[in-house]
This record gives C-alpha cells, sequence and structure tokens, in this order.
C-alpha cells in the first residue's frame, strides 16, 4: 500500500479498549492496519480509572490509608499490564512510576475548588494511559509520537467542562501535531482524549466521556478525512444492550440526529462531537474494535436514520428535586432565574424539568458534593425534595404500545412529550 500524506486520519479509542493486556494488542493492530496515511490516535483512560481517580480528589470524603489504597490499585492495574507488554528495561516502566508519584503528591495537597482539583487529579487517567500505549507501540516498532494534548485544545477556566478556544487550538494542532508528523517523519501520533489546557498552562477537561470530543476537535483542527471510533458494540445500536436484548444496529445516522441522541444520553458518543466534524463534512464511523474489519455505522449528511426503528436511550442514578420558593411566591422567572444561575456555575446539566405555579422540578445526574452545593445555595429561599435511585428512559420514534411496554408496573414521576420523542422518569 502506498503512503497518502493527504489522508489523515483521527481514531478514538475509548477506556474498554485499552483495559488489558489483550485489548491493547487488539488495538495496536488496529493501528498497524492504518498506517498507510496519517494517524492521529486519541486514546482515554484505561479501564474504568477515571472513576478510580474521581474518588482520591482532594477534598472528596475519604481517609488518608483509603486514598493511599486507591493509587496503589491504580498503580498496580496499570504496571500489571505495562510490564507484560514491555521488556523489562524500557524507560517507559521509569516513566510509569514517577506519574504516579506525581498522582500522589498532587492528590494529597489541600483542596482548592472541587471543579479546579478534578481536572488535576483525573487529567492523569489519560496521560498515564498515552504514556503506556505510546511506549508499547514504539517497542513492537509502531514509531509513534506522544503529543501532550493540553498544549494543543485550548479551553477556557471553565475546569471540568472547559470551552474549546478553536482558534488557539487550530493553530496549536498545525503546529505541534501536523509539524511534528513531518518532523519526525512518523505516520502516527499518540495523544490523549478528554484533557485539555488554559493559556496559564493549567489543566482542563472536557466533560465525562469526553475522548470523542477531543477526537471530532482534533479531526476538525486537522481538517481529517475522517474520524473513527473504536468501540465494544458493534456500532450505533438502537438501545445500550446492557438493558435491552434485543438490539438493531443503525448503519446510518444523520448528523442531527446524532447530535439529539447524544444530547438525551445516548452513551454511544459525546453531546458536543458531532458539530465540528458536520461543520466541515467530516465523517464519523463507529466501528467495533473486536471486528474491526465488519462495517459499523456512519455517521454523515444523510436524510434520516437506516433503518427507521424506535431509539432507546437509558440513565440510571437519576435524581429528582423539586425546588419551591419558602415564601409560597409562584414559581416564575425571576425564581428560575437564580435556580438556573446556580446550576450553571456548578456546571450542572438537566436532563428534564418542569414546572408549575408553585414548584419547579429538575431532574440531574446523581452526584453528592454537587448535591450539597445546590442544597448550601438554594435552601435559604427554597424548600428542596428529592427522589432518587430514578431512571430516566428517553424513546425516540415511539408509539403507545412501546411506552406500555417500558412503563409496565412501574411508578412514573415525571413524562414529556413531543412528535418524535418522549421522556420518562421512572422509580429505580
Ligand atoms: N476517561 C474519561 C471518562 O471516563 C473520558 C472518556 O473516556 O471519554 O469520562
Ligand atoms: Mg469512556
Amino acid at each position: 500500500m502506498t503512503f497518502n500524506p493527504f489522508y489523515m486520519q483521527v481514531f478514538k479509542f475509548g477506556g474498554a479498549s485499552v483495559n488489558s493486556v489483550e485489548a491493547i494488542k487488539n488495538m495496536a493492530h488496529i493501528v498497524a492496519d492504518h498506517l498507510e496515511a496519517p494517524l492521529v490516535v486519541v486514546v482515554s483512560a484505561m479501564g474504568k480509572t477515571t472513576n478510580l481517580l474521581e474518588k482520591i480528589i482532594p477534598g472528596v470524603p475519604k481517609s488518608e490509608d483509603e486514598r493511599i489504597a486507591l493509587i496503589e490499585q491504580s498503580k498496580k492495574y496499570h504496571l500489571d499490564i505495562a510490564k507484560q507488554l514491555l521488556p523489562s528495561e524500557d524507560p517507559t516502566l521509569e516513566k510509569l512510576h514517577q506519574l504516579f508519584d506525581q498522582l500522589d503528591k498532587t492528590s494529597s495537597q489541600l483542596p482548592t475548588t472541587y471543579n479546579f482539583d478534578y481536572d488535576r487529579i483525573v487529567s492523569f487517567g489519560e496521560i498515564i494511559s498515552t504514556t503506556l500505549i505510546s511506549g508499547y507501540l514504539n517497542s513492537i516498532g509502531i514509531s509513534n509520537v506522544w503529543v501532550d494534548v493540553r498544549d494543543v485544545i485550548r479551553t477556557n477556566e471553565n475546569y471540568r467542562e472547559g470551552i474549546v478556544d478553536f482558534e488557539t487550538t487550530r493553530r496549536q494542532a498545525q503546529e505541534t501535531i501536523k509539524s511534528r508528523l513531518n518532523i519526525d517523519n512518523s505516520q502516527l501520533v499518540v495523544t490523549q482524549g478528554f484533557i485539555a489546557g488554559t493559556a496559564a498552562g493549567t489543566t482542563t477537561t472536557l466533560g465525562r466521556e469526553g475522548s470523542d470530543y477531543s477526537a471530532s476537535i482534533l479531526s476538525y483542527c486537522l481538517d481529517a478525512e475522517s474520524m473513527t471510533i473504536w468501540k465494544d458494540v458493534p456500532g450505533f445500536l438502537n438501545a445500550d444492550p446492557k438493558f435491552f436484548p434485543n438490539t438493531v444496529k443503525i448503519n446510518k445516522i444523520p448528523y442531527n440526529e446524532a447530535i439529539e441522541l447524544a444530547y438525551y444520553g445516548a452513551s454511544v458518543i459525546h453531546p458536543k462531537t458531532v458539530k465540528p466534524i458536520q461543520n466541515k463534512g467530516i465523517r464519523l464511523d463507529i466501528k467495533s474494535f473486536i471486528n474491526p474489519k465488519t462495517e459499523g455505522s456512519k455517521i454523515g449528511p444523510y436524510d434520516s436514520i437506516e433503518p427507521l426503528t424506535p431509539l432507546y436511550i437509558f440513565k440510571n442514578n437519576q435524581i429528582l428535586i423539586s425546588i419551591q420558593p419558602k415564601d409560597f411566591s409562584f414559581i416564575a422567572e425571576d425564581n428560575l432565574q437564580t435556580i438556573f444561575a446556580i446550576l450553571s456555575e456548578l456546571n450542572i446539566r438537566v436532563n428534564l424539568m418542569q414546572n408549575s405555579a408553585l414548584s419547579f422540578s429538575l431532574c440531574i445526574d446523581f452526584n453528592e458534593i454537587l448535591l450539597a452545593s445546590i442544597r448550601e445555595r438554594l435552601e435559604k429561599t427554597f424548600r428542596l425534595r428529592y427522589n432518587t435511585g430514578l431512571q430516566l428512559i428517553t424513546i425516540r420514534y415511539y408509539n403507545q404500545d412501546i411506552i406500555d411496554h417500558i412503563v409496565a408496573n412501574r411508578e412514573v414521576l415525571l413524562q414529556q412529550r413531543s412528535r418524535t420523542t418522549t421522556q420518562i422518569l421512572v422509580a429505580g
């Protein structure tokens, strides 16, 4: 195969595709099969590393013993894998030790603000995974350049959900990634998903599951020909197979449909991912890393999904908060403004909301710390009530039979319908 310098591709490998020795070897095969053109590989933290790191953020309740044990657990997990993949004299092993030392130091510091500390700590997951994987690929002759994406993707200081400065990012991507591909005569760059950097050099993240978005930002800024998300499912399914036995693969998805689905929480793709590639008409493939040769799903300029079938999105661990003014005034614009200012300040995304004259209800992902912050700010003026452990079900292209079947014998707390979509909040 002749090398085509103009057909740049961006691949994204999520946590599940690099969570073991076998997974990383498999990933290396996929990469090796696609070196006929420049390739940028964006990698998430391995396995459930981000969840683990969330527990050692300064200020998150835990004992010192727990903190140390969690770091040890993560270190053992990564080094066990690294030792099986790398020769014992490989300098990558030393780098990994250093990263865990840094993680230990950073996580033992006094808390500042939750969002700032969050990004500083969880970003280790991606730095560690890419260090390991880049080192492994080099060790087996797949020569690549490791790029710290914090020098490429620039965001503002909106920690935990940085807003991307596309102009600076584009310039930095051209300078750092394109130039390095040429200078080092390498066809391959390995870099991190999810994380980014500010002008002041601090670390930000793009929101949970943000690595898809990272790949999309880089595809846009590097004018990639196509982007591929490698997943443990055969493509975009009409429901999460964890919740649903008979799933259907959607072969073609219009850009706008993908945006809607992601917005409602389809875990197959991060909500912000589609816009940048849609703007440039870059095709997005979702493919199986287990069967890399089979056709996956394509997101592109199509008119409707194909095949046309109901689509289900389930979100667990939801909390419904009902907010009532203590003085029995009505819920009106000024009250809503107060509530939304607080939600926006805390970077909380509302999954469903409804208001009546006397109360305003909102459904969000459960998070203990954020809930405490909401209470602290709202409970002076409002009375708050909660229901926890809820499930939010979104169905696109629904019909009444489907709804009846889904809610049978379950307590419905809230339901909304539009022409194409219904959302139902049920007790767990
Ligand atoms: N590692 C991050 C997370 O688990 C980002 C990602 O996987 O996309 O949320
Ligand atoms: Mg992930």
